[in-house]
């Protein structure tokens, strides 16, 4: 992959033309309280498949969608008295909040890793503020880092790890916390995810409850599942060549299948089609055959999630 990056000024003008290339499904990274942003449209597969290319993300986590404050968030997720609570508290600022996912929110399936919840956060920082109100929609948003270093937190960092790789960066100078945003599920009893930027304290403080929270050998301390990762129903056999009587088939290149991840090959496209595809051939309740994807580029992240569909479950 490649793209020609231009560097924005972190003024009106700049906060407009990073919109503009959010818009046409461009990579834009912006700086945020805590550590600079790569951010994509985040209701474009295609665009949110690219922050994962350009990343050289080997695995499809799910991304946080950033949104300007409580009443873009509302649109995209079933908000609570809870949630609203702790958004009046504490956005913007460094707290993700993840709740159900609203019908039609549009957002993509990649966003969420194919969960029926997402994250959401209002960013405090006055530029990534500027970015989300010229834009006017969420904006799905990792660390502008490649996968594997450390997040940035000057423009210089992203500079030196994604040129060429991405349309723009955004210079807002140094980031001011430089630890991630504190993660909270809110789709069940509120559970702390992920300590960070915002104490939990102030949160217990907020709800005035104590959070649930993990144990170190990983389970939860209160009840309520949380799935972290989307698998499949049905089984998934991978390799596939052709489907096996009783199949469907998810084909990738030139091949007879029920849905095809890309005719042509292209590893964004597949990326792009992966969770809307193994949902829909999920729902014919079948055996999934899965053609082969080369493990190269995003055909990694793509053969990961794969992989892990097709583990026996305990
Ligand atoms: P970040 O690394 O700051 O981009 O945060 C992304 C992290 O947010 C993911 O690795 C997950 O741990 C968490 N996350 C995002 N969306 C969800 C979700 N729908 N359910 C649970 N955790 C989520
Ligand atoms: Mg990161």
């Amino acid at each position: 992959m490649s793209a020609d990056t231009v560097m924005l000024a972190a003024d009106q003008a700049g906060c407009d033309r990073a919109a503009e290339i959010l818009r046409a499904g461009g990579l834009v990274a912006f700086p945020t309280e805590t550590v600079y942003g790569l951010g994509a449209d985040a209701c474009s597969d295609h665009a949110v498949a690219r922050i994962f290319e350009a990343k050289d993300r080997p695995r499809f986590n799910p991304l946080i969608a950033h949104v300007e404050g409580a009443e873009m968030a509302a649109r995209l997720v079933r908000w609570t008295d809870t949630a609203d609570a702790l958004a009046g508290a504490f956005w913007p600022g460094p707290l993700t909040l993840v709740l159900p996912l609203a019908e039609g929110a549009g957002v993509s399936s990649l966003v969420t890793a194919g969960l029926s919840s997402l994250a959401v956060r209002a960013p405090a920082h006055p530029v990534a503020q500027a970015v989300l109100g010229a834009f006017g929609g969420p904006v799905a948003a990792p660390s502008a880092n490649r996968s594997g270093r450390i997040s940035p937190t000057t423009a210089a960092h992203v500079r030196a790890g994604l040129w060429g790789r991405i349309e723009a960066i955004v210079d807002g100078g140094a980031c001011g916390v430089g630890v991630e945003s504190t993660i909270i599920d809110l789709t069940d009893r509120p559970t702390l995810l992920r300590p960070g930027g915002l104490p939990a304290e102030a949160i217990d403080a907020a709800l005035g409850q104590p959070l649930a929270r993990h144990r170190s050998d990983g389970t939860l301390t209160a009840p309520g599942q949380m799935q972290s990762h989307y698998a499949p129903g049905a089984a998934v056999r991978l390799n596939a060549s052709a489907p096996r009587p009783g199949e469907v088939m998810l084909g990738f290149g030139r091949v007879d299948c029920d849905l095809n991840l890309s005719p042509s090959g292209d590893l964004t496209e597949a990326a792009a089609n992966l969770f809307s595809h193994l949902h829909s051939l999920d729902a014919t309740g079948r055996q999934i055959a899965v053609s082969p994807i080369p493990e190269t580029g995003l055909g990694r992240a793509i053969n990961d999630r794969l992989r892990r569909a097709a583990a026996p479950r305990g």
